[in-house]
């Protein structure tokens, strides 16, 4: 917890008491605008995240690392691009502990950043786990112990988190995003499972590092939803780069081996086949959040005073 909401705290049964104007659930974007306008508009606002440092999943593991690495990839491309203009680089060496420090850094500096301007605010900070006790009460669980906080309007903005895929076997070498953004080594063989936006860009970061990178995507196109004329040339691209991008083809079974991962696939015409690769990424989607903090608990009063809680933000 921070100095500033501790300083405001009461000692209660077992636990310490605070009480906001606005209780802000979540740290992201959509949590912290809310909670950065709420002070501004002279709320009292606690800010609630269960992350060491704000910022949520678009901080900390989402947007901004991933276009960071997205920019390590581009500046291979373009040196790669740029015998075409008279300019031949050597084959790009990868210096991965300094690409990681590269990522983390901007990560750092925009987290902490944000956390200067919430203190500039007046805003305070909770680190810990939080659900609904009551219609006027979050109970947050962190590392000190626990903490009440009462408040008088409450919003909610607790994100997403990666859906996995069932029977899967547990273990370091099948990631989510967050897994593959820490880099812990460029794998031989990359299996991304999910040709989402996702999935894709970590697919871009890994080819650019060296990795062989197949795609498999259950449906009949990348991206589905996506423009189709803006994505067939990214399709051209990476079919022609990657090992392979499968469509219409389903991932059946994931068996964890000594010397990889066997993968077996069910392509289009029915067809089996297995392959065994280093890493698999999965990238299958991501599901809200708003199920893990007993919103159930609010339920009586927000159907009768619907503008006192609040959820909203993106997945
Ligand atoms: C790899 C990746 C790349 C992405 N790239 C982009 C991009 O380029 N552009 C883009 O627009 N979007 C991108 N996104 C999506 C973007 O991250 C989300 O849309 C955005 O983070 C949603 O913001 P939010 O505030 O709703 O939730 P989040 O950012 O998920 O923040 C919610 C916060 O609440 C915390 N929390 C959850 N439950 C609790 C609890 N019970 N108690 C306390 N805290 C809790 C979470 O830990 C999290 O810190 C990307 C996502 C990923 C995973």
């Amino acid at each position: 917890m921070s100095a500033r909401a501790s300083s405001r705290q009461q000692e209660g049964h077992g636990e310490s008491q605070v009480s906001a104007g606005v209780a802000v659930l979540g740290g992201g974007p959509g949590g912290y605008t809310a909670a950065f306008r709420a002070a501004d508009l002279g709320l009292d606002t606690v800010l609630i995240d269960n992350r060491a440092t704000l910022g949520g999943v678009c901080l900390n593991v989402g947007c901004i690392p991933s276009k960071a690495l997205l920019h390590v990839a581009r500046v291979a491309a373009e040196a790669e691009t740029a015998g075409q203009l008279g300019l031949r680089f050597g084959a790009p060496e990868v210096d991965l502990d300094a690409t990681r420090a590269f990522k983390d850094a901007v990560v750092q500096r925009l987290t902490t950043g944000l956390a200067t301007l919430a203190e500039q605010r007046g805003v305070r900070v909770i680190t810990g786990s939080a659900r609904l006790r009551s219609p006027s009460v979050v109970e947050v669980d962190h590392v000190d112990g626990a903490t009440a906080v009462s408040f008088e309007q409450c919003i909610i903005a607790v994100g997403s988190s990666a859906v996995g895929l069932p029977g899967l076997p547990r273990d370091p070498r099948v990631m989510d995003s967050t897994a593959a953004l820490q880099l812990a080594d460029v794998p031989g063989r990359l299996l991304v499972i999910g040709g989402g936006i996702i999935g894709l860009e970590m697919a871009t970061v890994y080819d650019a590092l060296g990795a062989k990178v197949t795609v498999v995507e259950q449906l009949d196109a990348l991206m589905s939803g996506a423009d189709s004329d803006l994505v067939a040339p990214l399709y051209r691209r990476i079919a022609q780069r990657y090992e392979g991008v499968h469509l219409s083809t389903r991932v059946e079974s994931v068996s964890a081996q000594r010397k990889g991962l066997v993968v077996s696939l069910l392509g289009p015409d029915g067809s089996r086949s297995s392959e065994m690769f280093d890493r698999v990424l999965v990238a299958v989607g991501r599901r809200p959040n708003g199920a893990t903090i007993s919103a159930e608990n609010t339920t009586s009063v927000a159907q009768s005073r619907p503008s006192r809680i609040v959820h909203f933000g993106r997945v």
